[in-house]
């Protein structure tokens, strides 16, 4: 093992190359393997892993079932053996349901982790590749850009325009000028240390190459502070609140629990009997589970939308997604394909057609429909040298690498025939969203002449231009021939295309950095197709019919954002009205711009900070705004929405990091599927309550009931534990995974202050409660008068039940619509709980072997019948409840 070098910045380059047994080709992927193993993995702690015992063992760490096993061995030692073992077997029974479930959900969530981990790109055998930060090894070089998180502690071996953020380190929140050429002398303090970077730092601009010269826990970062976290273990408001819930109606169980068992022993029943049968009692009425069952909803939700494609970062962020009501989206790449071709090019006032498709290389360029040499038209013959060599954009293993805008480019001087080998780069200012441009300074290699490049949006490019070149002369550039340049420019961007802007200059020398971007001469502009993604149309119409709204935020043209938001649907016509500009936005007040936003859906040529101004003013509106970013800048926008969400692919990972979500596809489609995931979870979850609370509820009634109406005990305490620990489990569960309702997009969002139990849920487990009761109790006196046994007509009631729990939690599929109106066979999972519901039923009734542990006597099919009956015909009156109560109660 290569001991790592303690003072790296104050080496040279090739001493720390020698050092490190690498080169900056970087290592073999061979060595970098074994390096990993050596060294360990680039991470601070390995997460601390539950155990399946203590998980398991969890599931009894409850008051209740404590007070329950202790009833249960108390009834062992004064000799009901049986009944004790019982006892034990369901707990224990339902403790494995539980576990399972929640085994399944940390699984779930610990696959997200890996999804959400950060990346890093790494020059390895010569080659750019795309790793996950943690396998990041000393004597690899890393590749720095613009909006990245340093993933290791670095020697700079390359330095261009490179500025980082220190802050998380050093306090200090002024970027940091980085310069590879230095060689410091060894005590330089950390902060000086500025041909370094350091793991946890953020690159703000420009781009470097670093020599890893530490990873993990040896980094500077690792010896003082814990790295961020790649997914929070956060619990959700729903969670918070619903633990509150469960507390509070175990209380009030317990206290009917005790008041009947009072009543119990005051009837003659043994004080430890009715002990018993209180503490089940007890447990069964309250849903304990509640915040266990949310956590695996919202664990089975996250995978889901995963499986989709949105990968969620923060638990919370699924719940506030069911309330958007305002989606605010980038254009290009997340509403587009972001597959860019270059149509047609303006230059020397004449439009040229460029022909092929996608980034073939293939292809001619027509004026008139006739081919045309580029090299005698000196303005078209630059427009597109600048779009091939101020470009970073590469060729590598005959694919395409880069920014798809970028690539278009490159491939249009390709296809006209230019060789960018003819040229070098000598010095350059990178692209910045707020800028809207970059620039290079390149060699020619044949000559030795230096020329400045440059491109960008026009508006940019404009202000920093002051002449024209027409054929091979150049003109001074004057208000008329700006105003011409910008009609043509809207002309193309009317047809959707995203057109750029391109300069140059020559000059005698390599020019200072804040020399390079004046005095150019405009060229030519480029105007490429992006064709929508076919899938957004329908993905905005969802939307619209969800009621949410759909805003489109681009730094683009105003012209080529209207036109595709009208393709797209998200503007109902092409007028200007629809669309505001940077320029038009800074110029009002915040009242004035509140009013505008209730109309505009188009905002174009925006830079980040418009975008936070957005949110915070939408926000303020009472709207929950879901944003996508993929910038450095982007950062405060994102944490300001109610729901960040980053790119995937084309977002930074300081983007990723500011997020909830981000978008494994950076698709728009893609943010509308997570919202109905996030509808579906809360959707599921008050399915689950009204289920099991309104069944509960008609259980307690009905042994109420019995007591006043001073019959023998309606349900003995397995009964009670069967049925809630067993048999209502599996059936509880599946409704947490129940299916979309065909409703759940055509409702308006849910108000995010609203909770679980709404005044319409109230008053249906209300309803439900008292007629399950209703139907139930005459089914035991019945059943009594008919026999004149007391275990006949608890085994009937007990049946009636489970039956009753089979058609329960069918109504409770939807609380809005009636049960005609949706498939209720949907639910694949709630079709198998139902089967395993009858069949174990029918097992330990009519089976002997069953009869004496669960006190059951069998029961002739004639009560079968009447049983299964009672149950459909429950069905009727339950959904004219459901369409009163859905008419009072909202
Ligand atoms: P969006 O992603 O919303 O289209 P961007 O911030 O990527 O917005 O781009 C805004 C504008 O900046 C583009 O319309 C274009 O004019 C310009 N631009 C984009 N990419 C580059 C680039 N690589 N070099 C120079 N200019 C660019
Ligand atoms: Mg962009």
């Amino acid at each position: 093992m290569t001991k790592l070098p303690p003072n790296p910045h104050s080496l040279t380059l090739e001493e720390l190359f020698k050092l490190l047994e690498t080169s900056i080709t970087g290592l073999s992927v061979a060595e970098a393997k074994k390096r990993l193993d050596t060294y360990g993995p680039n991470e601070l702690e390995e997460a601390p892993k539950k155990s399946p015992l203590k998980l398991f063992l969890a599931q009894f760490a409850n008051v209740l079932i404590f007070i329950l096993l202790i009833a249960a061995s108390i009834s062992f030692l004064v000799g009901d053996e049986i009944e004790a073992v019982v006892i034990l077997l369901i707990v224990l029974a339902c403790g494995v349901l539980g576990f399972i479930q929640e085994w399944k959900a940390d699984k779930a969530l610990a696959a997200l982790k890996e999804m959400a981990a950060p990346e890093a790109i790494v020059i390895r055998e010569g080659k750019h590749l795309k790793i996950p930060a943690r396998e990041v090894v000393p004597g690899d070089i890393l590749v720095l850009a613009a909006g990245d998180k340093v993933a290791a502690d670095v020697r700079l071996v390359e330095s261009i325009n490179l500025k980082i953020d220190e802050a998380p380190f050093t306090g200090e929140s002024v970027p940091v000028s980085k310069d590879a050429s230095l060689v410091l002398p060894p005590e330089t303090p950390l902060p000086d240390r500025r041909n370094m970077a350091f793991a946890g730092t953020t690159v703000i601009n420009g781009r470097g190459l670093g020599l890893v010269v530490a990873t993990g826990k040896a980094t500077e970062f690792g010896k003082i502070a814990h790295m961020l976290k790649g997914v929070e273990e956060e619990k959700t408001p729903l969670e918070k609140r619903l633990a509150v819930i469960g507390r509070w109606l175990g209380v009030l169980s317990l206290i009917v629990a005790a008041v009947a068992a009072a009543f119990g022993i005051m009837r003659g029943h043994s004080w430890l009997e009715m002990f018993l049968w209180g503490v089940s009692l007890a447990v069964a009425a309250v849903p304990e589970s509640l915040p266990a069952v949310v956590t695996a909803a919202l664990a089975i939700g996250v995978s889901r939308m995963a499986k989709r494609r949105a990968i969620v970062k923060r638990l919370p962020a699924v719940e506030t997604l069911g309330s958007t009501t305002v989606i605010c989206t980038d254009k290009t790449g997340t509403l587009t394909k972001n597959e860019m071709t270059v149509k047609k090019i303006w230059a020397g006032d004449k439009l040229f057609e460029i022909t092929g498709t996608g980034y073939e290389t293939k292809g001619q360029i027509l004026y008139k429909g006739k081919p045309v040499d580029i090299f005698h038209h000196p303005d078209l013959y630059h427009t597109l040298l600048v779009g091939l060599l101020c470009n970073d954009a590469r060729l590598e293993d005959g694919k395409f690498i880069g920014d798809p805008t970028e690539i278009a480019l490159l491939v249009a001087g390709l296809k006209a025939g230019l060789n960018p080998e003819a040229f070098e780069r000598v010095a350059e200012v990178p692209f910045d969203s707020d800028r809207k441009r970059m620039s290079v300074v390149v060699r020619e290699k044949a000559n030795g002449r230096y020329l400045i490049l440059t491109k960008g949006s026009l508006e940019s490019l404009l202000g920093i231009s002051s002449h024209y070149q027409k054929d091979d002369k150049i003109f001074p550039l004057n208000a008329q021939e700006k105003q011409k340049i910008a009609q043509m420019t809207d002309a193309m961007a009317d047809e959707a295309l995203r057109v750029m802007a391109f300069a140059f200059r020559e000059v005698e020398s390599v020019p200072s950095e804040n020399e390079i971007e004046r005095d150019l001469i405009f060229c030519g502009l480029q105007g490429m197709i992006d064709p929508p993604r076919p899938e957004v149309r329908e993905a905005v119409k969802k939307c619209h019919e969800a009621g949410i709204r759909v805003i489109m935020i681009t730094g683009d043209h105003a012209k080529t954002a209207l036109t595709i938001g009208y393709d797209l649907g998200i503007v109902p016509e092409k007028r200007p009205a629809f669309a505001l500009t940077a320029r038009e936005l800074e110029n009002l007040s915040d009242h004035e711009l509140k009013e505008k936003l209730k109309k505009v859906s188009v905002f174009a040529r925006v830079s980040p900070a418009h975008k936070l101004r957005l949110v915070k003013l939408l926000k303020e509106d009472g709207h929950i705004v879901a944003m996508t970013g993929d910038g450095v800048n982007d950062a405060p926008a994102l944490k300001a929405a109610d729901i960040g969400i980053a790119m995937g692919i084309t977002g930074t990972q300081v983007a990723k990091e500011a997020s909830d979500i981000i978008l494994a596809d950076d698709n728009f489609a893609t943010i509308v599927a997570a919202v109905e995931e996030g509808r579906t979870i809360f959707d599921n979850i008050k399915k689950y309550m009204l289920f099991l609370l309104s069944f509960n509820l008609s259980e307690i009634l009905v042994l109420i009931a019995g007591f006043l109406k001073g019959l023998a005990l309606p349900l003995t305490a397995i009964h009670i534990l069967w049925i809630n620990l067993v048999t209502n489990g599996p059936p509880a569960l599946a409704l947490g995974v129940d299916p979309p309702a065909p409703d759940l997009m055509k409702r308006p969002p849910r108000p995010p202050q609203e909770g679980v139990f709404t005044r319409r849920l109230v008053a249906l487990i209300g309803a439900f409660s008292v007629l399950i009761a209703f139907f139930l109790l005459p089914v035991f006196v019945y059943g009594f008068s008919a026999s004149q046994s007391v275990i006949f007509s608890q085994t009937v009631l007990f049946t009636g039940f489970v039956f009753m729990a089979v058609a329960v939690a069918y109504v409770s599929r939807s609380e809005y619509l009636n049960i005609w109106r949706y498939n209720p066979l949907a639910n694949k999972w709630l079709n198998l709980s139902v089967l395993f519901m009858v069949a174990s039923q029918i097992m330990i009734v009519q089976c002997p072997f069953f009869n004496k542990y669960l006190h059951t006597v069998p029961i002739s099919e004639k009560w079968w019948f009447i049983l299964a009956a009672l149950a459909l015909f429950y069905i009727f009156p339950a959904e004219i409840l459901k369409s009163l109560i859905s008419r009072f109660f909202r």
